[in-house]
């Protein structure tokens, strides 16, 4: 039922590579269809080994727990009808049987009418006795005899035999996760082993002859292999095994024998890279050689994450994820930890997805299942889930990023206010104590810094000026960095803030055109000069800023409507704008004195600008944000800000 047919040669595959793309759900029941049903493998444990196991059985109670009706209290057995009269005023007085029924002791006297016998919690009622009387309710009456001054009813102070447990009954089920309270139930009720879902083998290859990993040295085009570890890890994180067996290079022989072995010693194979079009992508056709029914989607319309490709060799899956670490992240939780988890026996991962709001539109594309990386905060109803870096090819945003949210084939976009189902990378996420939206400065982290190192969580997230008083005002965080300034008033930002806001003032940093030293279209020039001077020579590139950013409005001030090349390339941060300088993809942007200075770049200073904070004044007495505004006025954070070129207010 493979919908991409396996050619012979490798020029048919390339013509055939995802003629058949399947939907995400098509492409899911196709797969599971291949696997299920099919039997939990599973092992016997003693009861302490099998913490944190499913349970492959169902466990019925073997005994009744209590195995006897017992004492509740310490006091004396007796018949309640002899105290049928008895009160505080009216002791009724009984004879003593000369028993004494301690925990474990086994009764030797029956209780008969008019005595009662001695014994503590825990004590197995005698033969007769059909109630407990507290020793409070007594006192001693003469030789071997008390006085009971309370009426009992029948069964007062008993545990009747089976009443925590019956035998026989169904204690718990197959697939319960075993904790400490299951540990308990079987334990009173004496069962030491258990049948429980045995971890499943996962093997995990890397392959690409680009990767190296951690620890040994990069070469010139090299990069670290990331898929190996985090696959590893999520599938360890997912009650699986995994067992890593490295990078292999993109050569065909190599790889089988590599994929042979795996699948010879553990129940699942997953493997990274190598999927999309280009001349090393061997998996595929090697799977075609291990095994029936081979290859049961490969192309599916995910995005990222299309170069996915199922298989099934023998009845044991093979997964191909894409070779970008996002897409390989997506595709893993979103579509196989389900299946790993239903595989072990495992229920679904109640930890794993939370409810969150998106607080913007979420543009999207028809017919593809989008991923959309968010980073969470607390709002003032529930969670919000902001939408970070959408490159697929990006590790970094995912540093910043909690988990991901699915936007369906059939839908151009999620609309602001929707609640999502977002899926956590890492379950028991931290939601941070302190949420910083809109623009970045690395000054701010020298500021964070402190609060960091106090225990709390800091989440900032790099917007823009304009998105972070938009997030302000709807109360999306915390605090707001802007540097907007005011055609009108000739002033930075105070007149942007309007109701609910107020201005916390940060620090003053120069603002300028950033170039190659030694250039000499800039060298020596006026920032105003220069970029006059730049637009005159249609050979010079410039970097551009995002929209919203306060420093682009400084740009477009100075371009006064030109449009010269590099215009479109619109990088979301200061470091980006000196990388681009530095590594020669434009000639010149815009930028803050310290990064140009920290990246070896020449600097034309243009306007000190004031990098100020709006502060949500109904947050204001939010302990984060009151240790905020302590560590920015400290002696620390100033002379952390004096050093890296910053001026603080
Ligand atoms: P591929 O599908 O092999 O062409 O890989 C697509 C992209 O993902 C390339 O840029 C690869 O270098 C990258 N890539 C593949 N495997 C890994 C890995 N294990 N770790 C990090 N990046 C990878
Ligand atoms: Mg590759």
């Amino acid at each position: 039922m493979a919908n991409a047919p396996v050619p012979k040669n490798s020029e048919t595959m390339d013509q055939d590579q995802f003629l058949t793309v399947l939907s995400r759900e098509d492409a899911l029941a196709r797969f599971e269809a291949a696997l299920f049903p099919r039997p939990v493998p599973s092992e016997q444990r003693q009861l302490a080994g099998a913490l944190g196991c499913a349970l492959a059985q169902d466990i019925v109670a073997p005994i009744d727990v209590p195995p006897f009706d017992r004492a509740n209290v310490d006091g004396f057995a007796v018949r309640s009808a002899d105290l049928a009269s008895a009160g505080e005023a009216a002791p009724v007085r009984v004879k003593l049987n000369d028993d004494i029924i301690a925990c474990g002791t086994v009764p030797t006297r029956p209780v008969l009418s008019g005595t009662a016998t001695s014994i503590a919690t825990g004590g197995p009622l005698p033969r007769g006795a059909d109630a407990v009387v507290m020793i409070e309710h007594t006192q001693p009456a003469g030789h071997r005899a008390i006085e009971i001054r309370r009426a009992a009813s029948p069964g007062q102070f008993v545990s009747y035999a089976g009443s925590d447990i019956a035998r026989g009954e169904t204690l718990l089920r197959a697939g319960t996760v075993i904790g400490s309270r299951e540990i308990g139930i079987c334990a009173a009720c004496g069962v030491s082993e258990l049948a429980v879902a045995r971890r499943l083998r996962v093997a995990v290859i890397s392959t690409g002859d680009e990767l190296v990993q951690p620890g040994r040295p990069l070469g010139p085009a090299d990069i670290y292999d990331t898929n190996g570890a985090i696959v590893t890890a999520a599938v360890n994180e997912n009650g699986g095994e995994a067992v890593f067996l490295g990078a292999v290079a993109d050569d065909e022989d190599k790889l089988e024998a590599a994929m042979r072995d795996a699948l010879a010693t553990s129940d699942m194979l997953v493997l990274s890279g190598g999927t999309s079009k280009g001349a090393g992508d061997l998996s595929h056709r090697i799977i075609a050689r291990l095994g029936k029914p081979g290859i049961i989607a490969h192309g599916v319309a995910l995005k990222p994450g299309k170069p996915l490709c199922l298989a099934v060799c023998d009845g044991k899956p093979v997964v191909i994820l894409p070779g970008f670490p996002t897409s390989a992240m997506f595709t893993f939780h979103d579509m196989i930890v389900p299946l790993l988890r239903r595989m072990a026996g495992l229920p679904p991962r109640s930890d794993a997805t939370v409810t969150a709001r998106v607080p913007v539109r979420i543009a999207s594309e028809l017919g593809r299942t989008e991923f959309v990386m968010v980073s969470l905060v607390d709002g003032a109803d529930g969670l919000i889930a902001y939408p970070t870096g959408k490159g697929s090819g990006a590790i970094t945003s995912f540093a910043q990023a909690d988990g991901f949210l699915r936007i369906d084939a059939l839908a151009d976009q999620m609309r602001a206010g929707t609640e999502a189902e977002v899926t956590l990378f890492t379950p028991h996420v931290r939601v941070p104590d302190l949420v910083i939206v809109g623009s970045h400065c690395t000054g701010l982290d020298l500021v964070t810094a402190q609060l960091s190192r106090a225990g709390l969580v800091v989440r900032s997230i790099a917007v823009g000026s304009l998105g972070g008083l938009a997030a302000a005002r709807r109360g999306e965080c915390d605090l707001a960095p802007i540097h907007l300034f005011d055609d009108k008033t000739e002033s930075y930002n105070t007149p942007f803030l309007g109701e609910g806001l107020e201005l916390v003032p940060g620090w003053r940093r120069m603002q300028g055109i950033v170039f190659r030293n030694g250039d000499p279209r800039f060298e020596g020039l006026g920032a105003e000069a220069a970029v006059r001077a730049a637009l005159a020579d249609p050979a010079c590139i410039m970097v551009n800023r995002n929209q919203g950013a306060g420093t682009r409005i400084l740009i477009d001030r100075l371009l006064a409507g030109a449009r010269p090349d590099g215009y479109w390339n619109q990088p979301k941060s200061h470091n980006a704008v000196a990388a681009a300088v530095a590594q020669h993809r434009a000639d010149w942007g815009m930028t803050i004195a310290p990064v140009a200075h920290a990246a070896g770049l020449g600097f034309l200073p243009l306007a000190e600008e004031h990098y100020d904070f709006a502060l949500v004044t109904a947050r204001k007495h939010r302990p984060a944000v009151q240790a905020f505004l302590q560590a920015l006025a400290s002696g620390q954070s100033r002379t952390a800000l004096e050093l890296a070129g910053f001026r603080p207010a």
